[in-house]
């Protein structure tokens, strides 16, 4: 996810009881949808064809929609607490970051996205480029734990990813293009502080005020459960995951949508 749970400012339970009923119901909601498209996946199909129903599609689509509007009603009800989120439409400040913590079925379905606006093969290629300065960090991690430096932790090298100012492969005019296939570590990181305190050259970005409105472990679950039936086991990181998706899951082909069984 974008900053590490320790950095989070403030958590859903300082919340009135009601809406953190209202929250757990959203998280029901969209946990069930999330089981229902993994119910509809037939295994064997998917392992020898790459084929899956058009039901899987329309429940993934309607469980990120659910969590939009979670995040949404959360959101109000913070302001309503006194804490005033910052962020707005066309802000790509923390589009440096390289996202993480990413579920299997969250790249599939950037994958689809990236697909279906037709943009997939040169996602794939700016992916790659973000690779090769990913494993250039390493090494240069490698070297420091030679001269005995302690900058070893996945958290530093992301920090060092970000100084780097290196957009997502995503950001197309300072926007994301995949916007509404985006990831959850996308959907939940917020800004307290003025916006353009995020962009990583700011003199004032070491104070800016960073949160993520964590999924619930049901969330959390069900994702993973998805990630089970489709046998995917694929890198956290956006970058490497959706390499690692195009290569070794789809070998560069695209999924086969079928019609649902009557
Ligand atoms: S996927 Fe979209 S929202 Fe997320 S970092 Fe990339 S451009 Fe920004």
């Amino acid at each position: 996810m974008k900053p590490s749970r320790t950095e989070n400012p403030l958590e859903l339970c300082c919340l009135p009881a009601s809406a953190q009923e209202t929250l757990r119901h959203y998280d029901h909601r969209v946990a069930s949808l999330l089981l229902q498209a993994r119910d509809a996946v037939d295994p064997a199909m998917w392992e020898k064809q790459r084929r899956l129903p058009s039901a899987f599609l329309t429940h993934l689509e309607k469980a990120f929609l659910v969590y939009d509007q979670s995040l949404r009603f959360a959101q109000s009800q913070l302001h309503r607490a006194g804490w005033s989120i910052t962020c707005a439409p066309g802000c790509s400040h923390c589009c440096t970051q390289l996202p993480s913590g990413l579920t299997g079925v969250e790249i599939l379905y950037l994958s689809h996205g990236a697909l279906r606006a037709g943009v997939l093969d040169r996602m794939f290629r700016r992916c790659l480029e973000r690779l090769e300065l990913w494993e250039e960090i390493r090494r240069w991690n490698a070297q420091d734990l030679a001269q005995a430096c302690l900058e070893r932790s996945l958290a530093q090298r992301l920090h060092r990813y970000n100084a780097l100012k290196v957009p997502c492969p995503f950001l197309e005019a300072g926007l994301c293009s995949l916007y509404r296939y985006r990831p959850l570590a996308c959907r939940i990181h917020f800004s307290l502080s003025p916006p353009h305190w995020c962009r990583p050259d700011h003199f004032q970005n070491a104070h800016a005020i960073r949160f993520n409105l964590e999924p619930s472990h049901q969330v959390m679950d069900a994702l993973e459960r998805l990630d089970q039936v489709l046998q995917l086991n694929l890198s956290d990181l956006l970058v490497c995951g959706f390499v690692e998706w195009v290569v070794n899951v789809m070998a560069f082909r695209p999924i086969a949508w079928t019609e649902n069984p009557h």
